[in-house]
C-alpha cells in the first residue's frame, strides 16, 4: 500500500539499512520537525486534510491537496468563510441527525463527524468534517482548528446499502420495514399537529393462481407491472410499499374523506384488473383493498395496520375485487366468520344445503326457457344464510370443490326427473374451474344422472380469467367438447372487459343486476351500455339474460334494449325443487310480471337503533330504511316538517338531515350531504367525528369507540333546552336473516 504508512515505514527502514537491530526512535512531542513531517505525509496521502479559521470564521488554512481537489489554485480558498464552502442543509431534512454546520459554527460548538456537501464542485462531493473552537489564554475565541476527509464513495455505498435494506429489489417500491418506519414517523408527527393519515392494504386476488400456472418468474413479472400501475395512480404524497407476495400497502397522508378514499380504491382495483402481458401470454388478476384511517380507526402503526387488515379480510370475504372501510363491527365479523367456517364444513353432511331454482323467461312471451340453480344453506339457528356469505368462505377454507361437485350432481339428478326438459344453469366457482379435473367432474355428473349435456349450462364469472388465460381457454374447449352450454355470469359487475367475450365461445351472457338497477333513472348511462352489450352478444350469436329485474319499468327497458331472456323477482324468486316441479307439472310455464311500476332508489330496509340529535338533546330512534339521500326513522311523535336534525349512525358518523315527511312516529329525512358506498352493500358518511375533537372535550386520545358522540356530549346533554319530542318504544323485528 502506497501512502502515509508506507512512506513513514520506508523512512525508518532507509536510515537503519544494514542493521538488524534498528534502534527505536520514537517521535517526541517536542520534536516539532518530525511531527510536522508526519502530518505532512498524512495530508499528502489524501487520508485527511486540515483546516483552520480565524475568529471571524474565515479560512486561514486548508491542506493543499484539498484545495486542489476542489479545483482551487494555491491560496484561493484562504479568506473564504468556512460555512460558504458547503451547501446549506435544509432544517426540515428528516434524515438529519445533527444540527447544521452554520448553527454549530455560530454557537462555537465542537464539530464531530459532520457530513457536508461541497458547494463549488460540479459533481456531488461530500466531506466529513471535525473541528474544535480555540480560545486564547484570556478565553477569547480565536477560530477553529479542524480536519476533513472525503467520504463521497463510502457515503454512496452506505446509501446503496440503505436502499437495499429499505426497498424491494423486485418492484423498486418501499419494503415492509421502510413503510412501517415511515408510517410510524408520520403517525407520531401527525398526532401533534392533529392531522389524519389513511392506510390502504391491497392484496391481489388469487395471486397464487398466477405463480401456479406461470411460475415464479411469471409471478415476479406480474408484480413489477402491478407496481408500475400503482405508481401511476398514487400521487406523490402517497407512499407505496410491497410487503411480499401479492400484498401491498399505500400510505396516504392527510386524507380522511372516505368518499375520496373509496374512489381511489375503485380506481386502483380497476387499473389492476386490466389484462397483463407476461412473456407473450395474457394474464388477469383482481385486487381487494382494506382501508383504515388514523386517528379514527387506530392511533399507532399496529392499530392502524390491524384495522386495515381486518377491512381487507372483509373485502375478500365479501367476494373479492372490492374495497372496504374498517369499522368496529368487523371485529365481531371475524368471530361470526369463524362460526360460519366451522358450521359450513358439516353443512352438506348434515343435509342443510339444498338447491333452489329460479326461472329464466323469454322477454317476449314470458314463457320459462331455462332456470338457474342457486345454493341455499338452511342453518338450524341462523335460518337462511345467503350464498354471498358462505360461498366465499367455502372458497377460502378449501371446500368449494366438494360443494360444487355436490351441487352439480344434485342439480343433474333433480333436473333429470323434471316433467319438462328444461335447461338448467349451475354456478361454478373459479376455484373449481381452475382445477384440471373439473371437466371430468362435469362428465361424471352427466353420466351418473343420465342428463343430456345440452340441458346443462355452466355459469362462470369473469374471475375464471384470473391467471393464465391460455389455460382457461383449454378448459373451455374441454367443456365445449362435452356438449354443455357456457354462460358468462354477472357481466358488467367486475372487470368487465369485452375481450373476455372473444376469449371463449359463450352461449349466454348474463347482464349483472347492477346494470339493470337504476338503468331507468334519469342521467344514468346504464341503458346505453345495456344496448351495447346486447348488440355485441347478438353479433356473436349469444343470448342475453337480464338479471335481477324487479320493477315493470326495468322490464320494459331491458326488453326494449333487446335482451332476449329475463330473470328476476318480477317473475319469480328462487324456489325449492318441489315447488318448481309442481309448477312444471301443472303446466304453469308462463309467468306473470308482478312488481312495482317503478324502481325506487335503492332504499335498503334496515332495522338499526340509532341516535337522533335535536338541539342539544339526543333521542333514541330506529332506522327503518336507508338510501344515499335519506332515511326513514321511527320513534318520535309528530316531528314538524323542516326540522333540522342530526342522525348519529354510530361509529362517529353524524349526518345532518331535514325532516321531509312526518306521520305519527315515522319520519322521512333527507341528508344534507349524500352518504357514500362503504365498498360493500352498505352506506357510510364521508367524514366522522374526529378523535381529536373527543380529546379536546377532555378525554384521552384514542381510536373511535362505538358511540363517540356520547363522550363529547356526555354531561352537557340536554343542559339547556327541554326535550321537544316524545319518544315512543319501537319493537324489535322478527329474527332476521341470521348472519
Ligand atoms: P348469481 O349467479 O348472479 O345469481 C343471481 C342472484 O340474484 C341470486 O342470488 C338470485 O336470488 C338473485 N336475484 C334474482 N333475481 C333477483 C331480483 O329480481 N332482485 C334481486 N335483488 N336479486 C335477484 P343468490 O341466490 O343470493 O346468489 C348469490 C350468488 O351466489 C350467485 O349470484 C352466485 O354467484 C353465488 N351462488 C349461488 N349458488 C351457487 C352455487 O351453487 N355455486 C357457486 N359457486 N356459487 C353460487
Ligand atoms: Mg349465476
Ligand atoms: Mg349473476
Amino acid at each position: 500500500m502506497a501512502g502515509f504508512f508506507s512512506r513513514s515505514v520506508r523512512a525508518t527502514a532507509d536510515e537503519d539499512a544494514g542493521s538488524d537491530e534498528a534502534p527505536l526512535r520514537p517521535i517526541a512531542a517536542s520534536d516539532a520537525v518530525r511531527r510536522v513531517e508526519l502530518l505532512d505525509s498524512f495530508e499528502a496521502a489524501g487520508l485527511g486534510w486540515f483546516w483552520a479559521t480565524d475568529a471571524q470564521g474565515r479560512l486561514i488554512y486548508l491542506s493543499d491537496n484539498a484545495s486542489e481537489k476542489l479545483g482551487w489554485s494555491d491560496g484561493e480558498a484562504i479568506g473564504k468563510p468556512l460555512g460558504e464552502l458547503f451547501i446549506p442543509e435544509r432544517f426540515d431534512d428528516p434524515n438529519k441527525t445533527q444540527r447544521p454546520l452554520v448553527f454549530l459554527l455560530s454557537a462555537r460548538n465542537s464539530i464531530s463527524g459532520l457530513n457536508v456537501r461541497l458547494a463549488f464542485t460540479k459533481e456531488e462531493v461530500w466531506w466529513e468534517i471535525a473541528g474544535k473552537p480555540q480560545f486564547d489564554e484570556k478565553g477569547r475565541f480565536t477560530g477553529y482548528r479542524g480536519s476533513a476527509r472525503d467520504v463521497t464513495a463510502s457515503r454512496e455505498s452506505d446509501l446503496n446499502a440503505e436502499r437495499v435494506a429499505q426497498f424491494d429489489p423486485l418492484t423498486g417500491l418501499a419494503n415492509r420495514e421502510r413503510l412501517t418506519t415511515r408510517l410510524t414517523e408520520t403517525l407520531t408527527s401527525y398526532r401533534n399537529s392533529k392531522r389524519a393519515c389513511a392506510l390502504l392494504t391491497l392484496d391481489l386476488d388469487r395471486f397464487k393462481q398466477i405463480t401456479d400456472t406461470m411460475g415464479q418468474q411469471g409471478g415476479d413479472e406480474l408484480l413489477k407491472q402491478v407496481a408500475a400501475r400503482l405508481e401511476q395512480i398514487v400521487d406523490s404524497e402517497g407512499e407505496i410499499g410491497h410487503l411480499g407476495g401479492g400484498k401491498f400497502q399505500i400510505v396516504q397522508p392527510d386524507v380522511d374523506d372516505r368518499g375520496a378514499l373509496g374512489e381511489l380504491g375503485q380506481r386502483l382495483i380497476q387499473a389492476l384488473s386490466q389484462p397483463y402481458s407476461i412473456d407473450g401470454a395474457r394474464a388477469i388478476i383482481g385486487a381487494s383493498i382494506g382501508v383504515a384511517i388514523a386517528p379514527y380507526d387506530g392511533l399507532d402503526t399496529k392499530e392502524l395496520v390491524t384495522a386495515a387488515d381486518l377491512a381487507l379480510y372483509a373485502a375478500k370475504g365479501g367476494g373479492r375485487g372490492q374495497y372496504r372501510f374498517y369499522s368496529s363491527d368487523l371485529k365481531n365479523s371475524v368471530q361470526e366468520r369463524r362460526r360460519v367456517e366451522e358450521d359450513l364444513r358439516d353443512a352438506i353432511a348434515n343435509g342443510q344445503i339444498s338447491m333452489h331454482y329460479q326461472p329464466v323467461v323469454c322477454a317476449k312471451t314470458y314463457k320459462v326457457q331455462s332456470c338457474e340453480a342457486l345454493m341455499r344453506w338452511d342453518h338450524p339457528e341462523n335460518g337462511d344464510v345467503p350464498p354471498a356469505v358462505f360461498i366465499p368462505v367455502a372458497e377460502d377454507i378449501g371446500i368449494i370443490r366438494e360443494m360444487g361437485e355436490w351441487a352439480l350432481n344434485e342439480v343433474c339428478r333433480q333436473a333429470k326427473q323434471w316433467p319438462v326438459e328444461l335447461r338448467v344453469a349451475v354456478n361454478v366457482s373459479p376455484m373449481q374451474f381452475a382445477h384440471d379435473d373439473f371437466a371430468q367432474t362435469v362428465r361424471n355428473a352427466l353420466t351418473n344422472s343420465g342428463l343430456d349435456a345440452a340441458r346443462l349450462e355452466l355459469e362462470i364469472t369473469e374471475n375464471v380469467f384470473l391467471g393464465d388465460i391460455g389455460r382457461a381457454q383449454g378448459m373451455f374447449a374441454e367443456l365445449k367438447e362435452l356438449g354443455v352450454n357456457l354462460a358468462l355470469d354477472d357481466f358488467g359487475s367486475g372487470y368487465s372487459s369485452l375481450s373476455y367475450l372473444r376469449t371463449a365461445s359463450f352461449d349466454t351472457i348474463k347482464i349483472d343486476q347492477g346494470f339493470v338497477r337504476g338503468a331507468t333513472e334519469e342521467g344514468n348511462n346504464n341503458a346505453a351500455i345495456l344496448t351495447a352489450i346486447v348488440g355485441l352478444a347478438d353479433a356473436l350469436g349469444m343470448e342475453t339474460v337480464a338479471e335481477g329485474v324487479e320493477a315493470r319499468d326495468e322490464l320494459e327497458l331491458v326488453t326494449q334494449r333487446g335482451a332476449t331472456l329475463v330473470q328476476g323477482f318480477i317473475f319469480a324468486r328462487p324456489m325449492p325443487n318441489e315447488d318448481f316441479v309442481d309448477r312444471l307439472a301443472n303446466g304453469q310455464q308462463t309467468y306473470e310480471a308482478r312488481g312495482p311500476a317503478k324502481y325506487r332508489a335503492a332504499r335498503k330496509t334496515v332495522f338499526r337503533r340509532i341516535g337522533l340529535i335535536h338541539e342539544d338533546n339526543r333521542y333514541k330512534v330506529v332506522m327503518r330504511n336507508l338510501s344515499k339521500t335519506g332515511a326513514m326513522i321511527e320513534g318520535l311523535l309528530e316531528v314538524p316538517l323542516g326540522t333540522q336534525v342530526v342522525l348519529d349512525l354510530g361509529g362517529g358518523q353524524l349526518a345532518v338531515a331535514t325532516v321531509r315527511r312526518s306521520k305519527g312516529a315515522l319520519q322521512g329525512v333527507e341528508f344534507e350531504n349524500p352518504l357514500i358506498s362503504d365498498g360493500a352493500e352498505g352506506l357510510c358518511t364521508r367524514h366522522r367525528v374526529s378523535p381529536y375533537q373527543i380529546e379536546a372535550a377532555g378525554r384521552p386520545l384514542a381510536a373511535l369507540p362505538q358511540d363517540p358522540y356520547s363522550l363529547i356530549m356526555g354531561e352537557q346533554e340536554g343542559a339547556g333546552s327541554p326535550r321537544q319530542f316524545v319518544e315512543v318504544e319501537v319493537g324489535t323485528p322478527k329474527p332476521g336473516t341470521g348472519y
